[in-house]
């Protein structure tokens, strides 16, 4: 079965774009505050790194979802769309003091802070402008994903997050700074994660170290596990909406929160990624020796996943029911590795056929580049058009 697109309108626009079906999108979005309205105190936060396109952030913040940021551009861009400060969390590595400054000068919700130097740095520059900024410490739970090795960030020796092992230091250094005040614990353990054993493995690690803190007499008002939960990339079709139900439930089973304690999600994929496809041309169909190649006009400045974490991504033709043959699906780019897929069957493939890759709704059109001074392509929504 194919997608269902509506192939004549997309005859008008110039390709590659990337085409949002916004019906889906705001379907899952129900099915997410669904599912997350059973279990009190779960609080849903978008990662807006997975696609920060201004139509998708309104829908999602229309929805109720706060932002969860990686950068001052992030913060920017969500405060643009409307999400209220109070609900925009920022993490990341590296944070610049422009962008500390954005976060403190806008009263964001949280900083998730990955290091002890950078809370110095957060607790000078509130000192400078007189304010408390609110902070998680980012802990690195040390537990392994079953995901591709690029996008893992939970195991021991990783530039994300504290260290287990310094988190009671780094307690004690944030109780001693005047300007910085404690109301969190965040995790976030890698992204298209399937196994929901990996998600138990995290709060098992969660509730032991809740113990030490109360041993401690700490009390965190926040615990946040990040996102992560996968999507279907073999069957979008059949399988649009992810899991959400058994995410959260196994949340609600193996956590073990404590009273007035709030539960943060930060979920990207899972919200974006079936909704979105990249809509291509065929260019050329270029015969070899032993195999066949669709050379279409979209390449991995548009869509890098397939070269940068040899991702898959169905491809359909839309223009063609005509029997099907095997292709390697290749860009224009000058690099051997833009391929998005080797080997697939497609519908006869023509020279001006549309084709569809699909699930690129996250990680597609935010990662873009002008390399071979290229085009960054256009997202329209189903609204658009
Ligand atoms: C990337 C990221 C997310 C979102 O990850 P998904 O796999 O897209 O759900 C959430 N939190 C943090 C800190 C991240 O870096």
């Amino acid at each position: 079965m194919k997608g269902t697109f509506p192939v004549k309108q997309f005859e008008r626009i110039e390709t590659p774009f990337y085409y949002y079906d916004t019906a889906l999108l705001r379907k899952t979005l129900d099915t997410i505050r669904h599912e997350a309205a059973k279990h009190e105190g779960f609080c849903v936060h978008y990662a807006v790194k997975a696609n920060a396109n201004p139509k998708l952030l309104r829908i999602i913040r229309e929805a109720g979802l706060g932002a969860d940021c990686v950068s001052g551009g992030e913060i920017e861009a969500s405060l643009r769309a409307g999400f209220p400060a109070q609900q925009i969390v920022y993490a990341g590595v590296g944070k610049s003091d422009w962008e500390i400054n954005l976060g403190l000068d806008n009263d964001i919700f949280c900083f998730n802070v990955e290091s002890e130097a950078e809370l110095e740095v957060i607790n000078e520059l509130a000192a400078q402008r007189g304010k408390t900024a609110q902070v998680a410490l980012r802990i690195n739970p040390n537990v392994g994903a079953h995901t591709h090795a690029n996008i893992t960030t939970g195991l021991a020796e990783n530039k994300f997050g504290i260290a287990m092992q310094d988190m009671a230091s780094v307690i004690l250094r944030t109780q001693a700074l005047p300007n910085v005040s404690l109301v969190g614990l965040h995790f976030h353990i890698g992204s298209q994660i399937l196994d929901m054993g990996d998600f138990k493995s995290l709060c098992n690690r969660i509730n032991d170290l809740q113990d030490e803190l109360e041993r401690h007499r700490v009390n965190i008002a926040n615990i946040n596990v990040g996102g992560g939960l996968g999507i279907d990339y073999q069957h979008p079709n059949r399988l649009p909406i992810p899991d959400f139900k058994s995410y959260f439930d196994t949340y609600a089973r193996h956590l073990k929160l404590r009273p007035h304690q709030t539960l943060h999600f930060e979920l990207g994929r899972a919200v974006v990624a079936q909704c979105g496809s990249l809509i291509t041309r065929t260019l050329y169909i270029k015969q070899g020796t032993a195999k066949q190649f669709a050379i279409v006009d979209a390449g991995m400045t548009d869509l890098i996943r397939p070269a940068l974490y040899q991702a898959y991504h169905k491809i359909e033709n839309l223009s063609s029911e005509e029997p099907k043959e095997t292709y390697d699906v290749v860009g224009p780019i000058c690099e051997s590795s833009d391929v998005f897929a080797k080997q697939i069957d497609l519908n006869r493939c023509h020279r001006g056929d549309l084709i569809a890759i699909r699930s690129a709704g996250a990680y597609g059109e935010i990662m873009a580049s002008q390399y071979n001074c290229r085009r960054l392509p256009k997202g329209y929504t189903s609204e658009d058009l």
